[in-house]
């Protein structure tokens, strides 16, 4: 029985799983940035005019948090040069020329039997595949689990998929049961467990019902059906939901014995180990009012969204919003030419009518904001502090706990920006942390020198 958080909310979920996954062909060009992932971007490993196969690697950083970079497509690499990034920034890409043959890189062979049994092969598989969060976080899967090790005692698979709208992990349940089983099945291995829970919200009954004909405890997997309640597939909530551990402000999962990976990372997983695929291409949502058909995709990393767009029928209402991921929790795109990367879940092009911001926002101190946070946050002060730029009370009513989950601006009647504002003080918080850090750095230096 899972166990329930605070808060929440209940939105339109507008969900269209019984659209068919379709496959996007590789664009002329593929623009694949040199981050992709959490920490140390790539360098990248090939030179303008070079041939590349589909899966080669492209780009590597050796340091421990990071990840490889692998051509999505064949071709010939016509440039190595800045490129609009969506999150924002021009940042170094390679730039392939498609021939349109997909010639596979043959570097990454299936493992072998004894290896899909062996931890520290499915590790370094994980690692050489270019695996991250793909749920968003695009952390690097080798080097979290890694981390865990010794202290982790449950792992946790997120099939929640609580954001409006996007549909990529439950078709991904739906059309590869087996194989994502399979890559639960390695992911514990990998992490030294013998059990691993799937934690996936109750109105995916089909999928749930599909797993569990499967007999997922010969995979040493549980599947946990959850309430269906926003933002259940949260990290800290999916661990509340399922072991009822909490974890503490500015804490991390392992620090509760947790581990917790998506849904399509356990499939990247898969397909790295049993087929010898890396991380380039994934599942993802194209939807919202402005786009002429909405659509369930697997697309190749390093895809310009105007590239998708066009192949999506193009747009009958010009967007007001572009959102990277969910509406809850989503980015905003700034840049068309700006491609989709390896945690991209969806994106989402809103009409003026779906915009929900007004000229003139104003509290009415309902109270609202604070029934639904759940991290028992007052998003209401929390605004009221961020206003004034008092960041010793913003710390006191906790901001640098908001995990950003969106439920307070949702439920917010009188449309206070309040999430944006959240994320906004913790990365005033991070920019003062780093000038402080640079001038005990030069107070330091200048000591030193007397
Ligand atoms: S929900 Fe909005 S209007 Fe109500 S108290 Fe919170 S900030 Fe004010
Ligand atoms: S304050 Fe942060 S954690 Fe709480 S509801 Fe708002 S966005 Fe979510």
């Amino acid at each position: 029985m899972p166990f329930k958080f605070h808060g929440g909310v209940h939105p339109d979920y507008k969900k269209a799983p019984d659209v068919p996954v379709t496959f996007i062909t590789p664009p002329p060009q593929v623009v694949v940035p040199m981050a992709q992932h959490i920490g140390a971007p790539c360098k990248p490993l090939v030179a303008v005019g070079d041939q590349v196969t589909m899966g080669q690697k492209i780009g590597e950083n050796e340091a421990p948090v990071s990840a490889p970079i692998h051509s999505p497509v064949s071709g010939k690499v016509i440039a190595i040069e800045p490129r609009p990034h969506p999150l924002g920034d021009m940042i170094p890409a390679v730039v392939i020329e498609n021939d349109g043959l997909d010639t596979p890189c043959t570097d990454l062979a299936p493992l072998t039997e004894e290896e899909l049994n062996d931890q520290d092969a499915i590790l370094i598989r994980i690692r050489e595949a270019g695996i991250v969060g793909m749920g968003g976080a695009m952390f690097p899967t080798a080097f979290k689990i890694r981390g865990g090790l010794g202290k982790v005692d449950t792992l946790i698979i997120n099939g929640a998929e609580c954001e409006p709208y996007l549909n990529g992990d439950h078709l991904t349940m739906l059309n590869h049961p087996e194989e994502l089983l399979k890559g639960i099945q390695l992911a514990r291995i990998a992490s030294g467990l013998d059990k691993a829970y799937y934690g996936i919200e109750k109105n995916k009954q089909d999928a749930i019902d599909l797993l569990n004909s499967l007999h997922p405890e010969q995979y040493g997997v549980e599947i946990v059906p959850e309430e269906v309640k926003y933002p259940q597939g949260g990290e800290k909530l999916q661990i509340k939901a399922i072991t009822n551990r909490e974890v503490k402000p500015g804490g991390l999962p392992a620090g509760v014995g947790c581990n917790v990976i998506s849904t399509q990372t356990a499939y990247a997983i898969y397909r790295a180990c049993y087929e010898g695929v890396p991380c380039f291409e994934r599942t993802l949502t194209m939807a919202g009012s402005a786009i002429a058909h909405p659509v369930n995709a697997v697309c190749r990393v390093g895809t310009p969204f105007s590239y998708l767009v066009e192949q999506c029928g193009g747009f009958v209402k010009e967007p007001k919003k572009v959102v990277l991921g969910g509406p809850m929790m989503g980015l905003i795109a700034t840049n068309l030419e700006a491609v989709n990367i390896k945690g991209t879940a969806g994106i989402l092009f809103f009409t003026e009518e779906e915009d929900r911001t007004v000229e003139n926002p104003t509290c009415i101190h309902c109270g609202q904001c604070l029934t639904v946070c759940p991290m028992k946050l007052e998003p209401l002060y929390m605004y009221k502090y961020f206003q004034k730029r008092d960041f010793e009370k913003m710390q006191q009513y906790h901001v640098l706990d908001c995990i950003e989950c969106g439920c307070c601006s949702y439920n917010c009647p009188g449309r206070l920006p309040l999430t944006h504002s959240f994320k906004t003080a913790k990365i005033l918080f991070a920019v003062r942390a780093a000038e402080e850090k640079a001038r005990a750095e030069a107070a330091a230096k200048e000591a030193e020198h007397k």
